[in-house]
């Protein structure tokens, strides 16, 4: 561990990490969460109201993390509320079709132009892995093009150089995926075309698909360089394989057609979850109707799940869509604008050097003073000083990513209160991250 100290404790979180340790690996149900990276105990959550959350000691913080993304609106929004208590009134699980699934996948293909048709399921990852294999089903060819620092959830094939907690634990790859189950994976610097083309050139009629974050933001916020998108659409469409633009992160809150509504490039199939999902467990994939129909039960193609299309959450998912104007994403926009600003002002005013990075409304900051293009150049940043940014202003009361190879995420609820109370924690955060240094444990 580096020179990081924690300034406040947090007793009532630590007895119940000391509890969860005992009943689950590491204390906790996804890596992340369990403070590895940055030290410290893990704050246990009890409420979540608007832009913060409170703790199980009674703390209450402004949350930079919305969920890791989903919660756009805020916490407890009470329309979203309003809809999940009239749903789960109704009802919690059918095992049958039902209109909100209808009235989601409609609401979805009618934001997102290249999106004719879409399968609801209930995470990401299975959101990803299903539209690996559709794609080598389509297509009848095995190997799947990734890019490294792109996390697309914890699917075998791709959990080879993958950003997120993967990053975070610089686990290059992981025990339990077998040479077969990710021998067919190509992993390519993001950001380089070349690598594409000669991927292509040296597997001739072999590549099924070439899956991207549409934006990455799981190796902090990386955005695509000028072209970088579009040309990954040519060279499939050259070599007659899909693109497949992973927009779980990105879709429906970098803007009301997420990353597709703002560089235009369009993929032949996309993935969604968080936003979509209004804080339950829903997600999907869906694009070009020819490719969707080799789906089961119209195709081949073999896809399930109990819970998918839970009237629950679809609820939850359609209310939050429904509130996501163009108003919504503005006020989004701005807020995430004035936290950077403070951000770099405050870095800079105490000299550190950094680069902040956005896409959209997606933003986070690398200790460097380079640019980020690349995962190698991710990992360059000095972490070490973001461990000290981050419990400086946990100790304010101010929520970050607890990793600094994450994004930061606003919501529509960060007012001029939660904004100011993010202000007043900068100055020392900085100093905090100006005055550390890296000491081997
Ligand atoms: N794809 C991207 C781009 C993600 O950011 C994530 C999760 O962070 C996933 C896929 C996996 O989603 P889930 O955690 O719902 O399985």
């Amino acid at each position: 561990m580096d020179s990081v100290s924690f300034p406040y404790d947090a007793p009532v979180s630590q007895t119940l990490f000391d509890r969860a340790s005992l009943v689950t690996p590491g204390g906790v149900n996804s890596p992340v969460r369990a403070f590895r990276a940055v030290g410290g105990t893990p704050r246990f959550m009890v409420s979540g109201t608007g832009p913060y959350l409170t703790d199980a000691d009674g703390r209450e913080y402004v949350d930079l993390v919305c969920s890791w993304g989903p919660m756009i609106l805020g916490h407890a929004h009470p329309a979203v509320i309003e809809a999940v208590q009239a749903a789960v009134a109704r009802g919690t699980s059918f095992g049958t079709p039902g209109e909100g699934e209808v009235a989601l996948a409609e609401e979805i293909v009618a934001r997102i132009e290249p999106v004719e048709q879409v399968r609801l399921v209930s995470s990401g990852t299975e959101a990803t892995m299903s539209a690996i294999r559709l794609a080598r089903g389509f297509t009848g060819r095995a190997k799947v093009v990734k890019f490294a620092g792109c996390y697309h959830g914890h699917v075998d094939a791709l959990l080879a150089a993958a950003g997120s907690g993967v990053a975070t634990f610089a686990l290059p790859d992981t025990p339990g995926v077998t040479g077969a189950q990710a021998g067919d994976t190509i992993v390519l610097p993001y950001n380089d075309l070349e690598a594409v083309h000669a991927a292509f050139a040296a597997h001739p009629g072999e590549i099924a698909c070439v899956i991207t974050e549409a934006s990455p933001g799981n190796m902090g916020v990386v955005p695509p360089l000028p072209g970088f998108n579009e040309g990954l659409r040519a060279a499939c469409e050259k070599n007659g394989a899909l693109y497949i633009s992973d927009e779980v992160m990105t879709g429906f809150r970098t803007s009301r057609a997420g990353w597709y509504g703002i560089d235009g490039v369009k993929p032949d199939l996309m993935t969604f979850g968080k936003v979509m999902g209004g804080g339950f467990p829903a997600a999907a994939f869906g694009g070009r109707r020819d490719v969707m129909a080799h789906l089961a039960p119209a195709g081949p193609v073999y896809q399930a799940g109990t819970l998918s299309g839970n009237p629950v959450a679809t609820a939850a998912g359609l209310a939050q869509l429904r509130l996501l104007d163009d108003a919504a994403y503005e006020k989004v926009d701005k807020v995430s604008q004035e936290i950077q600003g403070l951000v770099t002002d405050a870095l800079t005013e105490e000299g550190v050097a950094h680069r902040l990075q956005t896409a959209s409304n997606m933003f986070s900051v690398f200790f460097t003073g380079e640019e980020v293009r690349t995962y190698e150049d991710a990992k360059k940043q000095e972490a070490f000083r973001f461990n000290a940014f981050f419990h400086s202003m946990l100790s304010d009361g101010v929520y970050l990513p607890p990793s600094a190879f994450e994004s930061w995420f606003v919501s529509t609820a960060h007012d001029e209160r939660a904004i100011e109370r993010i202000a007043a924690a900068l100055p020392a955060a900085a100093r905090a991250a100006a005055g550390a240094s890296e000491v081997s444990a």
